[in-house]
């Protein structure tokens, strides 16, 4: 890709332009960043070695306090203004699963001498209670780093941090602000988080977040996450014996069977709603009629709007029931927003491929509303501004007892990536809506 001859003397003038050369978009590397992004790996894997060495479950509250100390910590390093934020109850959105208390975040605040506001985002905690780190220890095999918690998602805080270390190295200051924002509560939901991602959302220019980049051998961003809900249905009977008296029973199990079935075509392939029953509890002992029974179905949704529809459907299909002295109850929990793709997202994404493709890198864009869920929702919920996410590494393996990995090739074009979109965002080359 690089002619050797003329190699030499394109650095030199990088090294003189600097940060001026960026977005020249002229389909070659600003060679200044590439050979940074070519030296860091070293550096993010020891960073790896570090976050993946703290069990930070987002339920273990003492070893999340220390890894938001170890991260607060290196953003200071690198110049940032730093906040620890506790969720307050006011601003939480209580779950069935919500714990009591709720780990502490991180926010790094770059000031820099532009205007363009930048929200960068990754998550702490991982899915492994404490005591997992012993099956999980980090090592790397070949082009692999294994380690507790590494692709999902300390690799994201990793390489926000290195990418913002070669912005400095480049003395680059030409953002308004570049925000990051580094929570402990992903993998339940975040309840105390997601009303800071969608404030937050709402006063930057661009959100990109930095949860895995792709698979082992694809590089990819998601414009588009599913929305995920909880629907419970609790029916109550009443008990009597069943071998001595079963007509003076009703029969809760039977009542939950008649509505399990009366509601098992609420799935639409053209909105992508889908609802699955995926749970069910019923009785006591054998030989009682059950007077309580349950069931949850797991409800995605692609559009924020979706929610209201389909929980207005299970509320009126419930009303149609088997026994009339049956009482049946509906809890719908709304657990995580869709991420929905729209226009600004899709034009900067093309960029981020242009980016890539300087390195003679192919980098695939998702716009449906598969995968996992995403925090970049709760941010996309109230603005306009584009919000990708996928600006982490490739890797695999997430919520595995022994198998999370990440690719330590992608390492050097990702944290490329990641800079450029910073440095073209800046300087306005990049487009946000
Ligand atoms: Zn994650």
């Amino acid at each position: 890709m690089r002619n050797e001859a003329v190699g030499p003397l394109r650095k030199i003038i990088a090294l003189i332009m600097g940060a001026s050369l960026a977005g020249l978009a002229s389909g070659q590397p600003v060679e200044r960043l590439r050979s940074l992004a070519q030296a860091e790996p070293p550096a993010l894997l020891r960073t790896l070695a570090e976050l993946t060495a703290i069990e930070s479950g987002s339920r273990e509250l003492v070893e999340l306090d220390r890894i938001a100390g170890l991260i607060a910590a290196k953003f200071a390093a690198l110049g940032a203004q730093i906040d620890i934020v506790a969720p307050t109850e006011a601003d939480t959105h209580r779950m069935s699963d919500t714990p009591e208390q709720i780990g502490k975040m991180v926010r790094a605040t770059f000031t820099g001498a532009g205007t363009k506001k930048i929200l960068l985002l990754a998550h702490m905690d991982t899915v492994y209670p404490k005591g997992m780190v012993t099956d999980q220890p980090f090592r790397i095999d070949g082009d692999r780093a294994y380690g507790l918690g590494i692709a999902d998602n300390r690799h994201g805080i990793a390489v926000i941090l290195h990418t913002m270390a070669m912005l400095r190295a480049m003395n680059f200051r030409d953002y308004g602000t570049i925000t990051v924002f580094i929570n402990s509560d992903e993998e339940i939901g975040s309840p105390g988080s997601r009303n800071h991602h969608t404030r937050l959302g709402t006063q930057h220019d661009a959100v990109l977040s930095f949860e895995a980049g792709g698979n082992p051998t694809e590089d990819r961003v998601r414009l588009a996450t599913s929305g995920h809900a909880l629907a419970q249905l609790v029916v109550r009977g009443r008990a009597s014996h069943a071998g001595a008296a079963p007509e003076r029973g009703v029969n809760a199990l039977d009542e939950l069977a008649f509505q399990i079935l009366q509601m098992r075509d609420l799935s639409d392939p053209q909105t992508g709603v889908k609802v699955n029953w995926t749970m069910a509890r019923a009785g006591i002992v054998s030989n009682m009629i059950p007077p309580v029974a349950q069931a949850s179905a797991d409800v995605r949704v692609a559009r924020v709007a979706d929610y209201d529809g389909i929980e207005e459907r299970l509320r009126e299909r419930i009303k149609k029931k088997l026994l009339p002295d049956a009482h049946v109850e509906l809890n719908f929990e709304r657990r995580v927003p869709p991420l929905e793709a729209k226009p600004s997202s899709r034009a900067l994404s093309a960029h981020a491929q242009a980016i890539y493709r300087e390195l003679g890198l192919t980098l695939k864009v998702l716009d449906d509303s598969g995968g996992g869920f995403t925090d970049a929702a709760s941010a996309s919920l109230k603005t306009n501004a584009p919000v990708i996410e996928g600006f982490g590494l490739r890797g695999f393996g997430a919520h595995t007892v022994n198998a999370e990995y990440i690719v330590i090739s992608s390492i050097a074009p990702r944290l490329y990536l990641a800079a450029r979109m910073i440095m073209d965002i800046a300087a306005g080359k990049a487009p946000l809506r």
